[in-house]
C-alpha cells in the first residue's frame, strides 16, 4: 500500500526553500529571447520551460540531488505560468531508513528524524519538505490486523483532558491532552482582546496558529493511543459520536464544544495511524457510559469529576469510569458472541467478525 507519511521536521529550511524556488523559477521564467519569432518584451512573450542541467543552477547553492528533482518536476511542465512555493524534493537514493531504530537520515540536508510511528516501511520513494513538514511517500505492507487480546476504552469530551484511555484488564489509565484547555483559554483571550481593539487581521492569524497547535496535539494524542494499543495488543474502543450533541453527555460541565475541539480530526488521525499498525478501532453505543458503574454495572451518580456507585460503593474519576465502561461494552459483546458461537457448536469467530462493533 502506497501512502504519504507526514511528520514535522522542526528545522528552519527557509534558505533551502528560497533556493528551491530560485531553481524552479530558472526553468520557467518568461523568456524574451526564446525564438526569433518572438518580439522581445512584446505581446508574444510567453512562459516556456527551458531545459537546464543541475550544473547550470549549481551557483544557487542547493544540494544537486534536490535541484535535479526540482528541475525534473518544473522543467517537464510546459504549461507552468507561475511558480508559487517550491518544496525540497529528495529522491529515494538520498534517504536512509533504519528499521532497527525506526529513524530516517537525509544526508544532503543533515536531517535526522526519529521516534517515528513504529511501522515498517518497505520502501521510501521520495520526500518532500516544506516549511513545517516532511512528507514521505512510502510503501508499507498491508496490515492484516491483530487479534486483540484486550480492549482500551477511550473517552473523549472529558473534563480537563482531551481523552482518557483505560484498559480494564490491566487497570492502566492514561489521560492525554491536558494542555488543550489552557491553549483554548489563552487563545480565546488573545482573540477577544484583538477584536476589541479592532485588529481583525491579527485575529485570523491567531486563529490559524491555534488550529495548528490543535492539529499537532491531535497528532500527538492519536500516536500515543495507537502505540499504547500496539504495546498492549489491544483494540481501541470509542463511543460512536453521531448525534452526540443531543445526548446528556454533551451537556455536562464541559468547556469545549465539538466545534472548538476537533474530535473528528482526532478520529481521522487515529483511524489512519491504527491502519498503519493494524490496530482495530471499534465503536460502541455511547448510552450511559458515564452513568453506569464500571465495577458492578449498576446505574450510579455522576457529580462533576466524581462517580459514585450507590450499589457497590465504587468511587472513581468519572471520566476513567466512563473509559472503562467503553472498553467493557466491547469486551462483553465479544464474550457474548463467543458464547453464542460455542453453544451453536461453531468455531470462535474470526477476527473480522469481532471487529464489526455494535452498530446502531
Ligand atoms: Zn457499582
Amino acid at each position: 500500500m502506497l501512502l504519504t507519511y507526514k511528520i514535522k521536521h522542526g528545522r528552519d529550511f527557509s534558505t533551502e526553500l528560497a533556493q528551491a524556488f530560485e531553481v524552479a523559477e530558472s526553468v520557467v521564467v518568461p523568456v524574451h529571447y526564446c525564438t526569433r519569432y518572438c518580439i522581445p518584451g512584446g505581446k508574444y512573450k510567453k512562459m516556456i520551460s527551458k531545459s537546464r542541467s543541475s550544473a547550470s543552477v549549481k551557483n544557487i547553492g542547493l544540494p544537486s540531488a534536490i535541484s535535479n528533482q526540482i528541475l525534473k518536476k518544473y522543467g517537464s511542465q510546459k504549461k507552468i505560468k507561475n511558480v508559487h512555493s517550491v518544496n525540497l524534493i529528495v529522491p529515494a537514493q538520498g534517504i536512509k531508513y533504519f528499521e532497527e531504530t525506526n529513524s530516517i537520515w537525509i544526508s544532503c540536508l543533515k536531517l535526522h528524524m526519529e521516534n517515528l510511528i513504529p511501522v515498517v516501511f518497505e520502501s521510501i520513494n521520495q520526500a518532500e519538505i516544506d516549511e513545517e513538514y516532511v512528507a514521505f511517500s512510502v510503501e508499507i505492507e498491508e496490515q492484516s490486523g491483530m487479534i486483540p487480546q484486550q480492549f482500551i476504552g477511550v473517552d473523549r469530551n472529558t473534563t480537563g483532558h482531551i481523552v482518557v484511555a483505560a484498559n480494564p484488564d490491566t487497570g492502566v489509565v492514561r489521560m492525554m491532552g491536558k494542555a488543550a484547555l489552557h491553549i483554548h483559554t489563552k487563545y480565546k483571550n488573545i482573540r477577544t482582546a484583538l477584536q476589541k481593539s479592532g485588529q481583525y487581521r491579527k485575529v485570523k492569524k491567531i486563529k490559524d496558529r491555534e488550529s495548528r497547535i490543535v492539529r499537532d496535539l491531535n497528532h500527538k494524542i492519536s500516536k500515543e493511543l495507537v502505540v499504547m494499543a500496539v504495546r498492549q495488543n489491544a483494540a481501541l474502543v470509542f463511543e460512536k459520536l453521531t448525534g452526540i450533541r443531543n445526548t446528556k453527555k454533551q451537556n455536562r460541565s464541559f468547556k469545549y464544544s465539538l466545534h472548538s475541539w476537533s474530535f473528528y480530526k482526532l478520529q481521522e488521525f487515529v483511524e489512519y495511524k491504527a491502519k498503519l499498525l493494524g490496530v482495530p478501532v471499534l465503536y460502541v453505543n455511547p448510552a450511559y457510559t458515564s452513568q453506569d458503574c464500571s465495577r458492578c454495572g449498576a446505574r450510579g451518580n455522576r457529580n462533576g469529576k466524581r462517580f459514585v456507585c450507590p450499589v457497590c460503593g465504587h468511587v472513581n474519576h468519572a471520566d476513567v469510569n466512563a473509559a472503562f465502561n467503553i472498553a467493557l461494552r466491547q469486551k462483553d459483546m465479544v464474550a457474548r458472541i463467543q458464547t453464542t458461537m460455542c453453544t451453536m457448536g461453531a468455531l470462535i469467530p474470526p477476527n473480522d467478525a469481532l471487529l464489526e462493533g455494535e452498530h446502531h
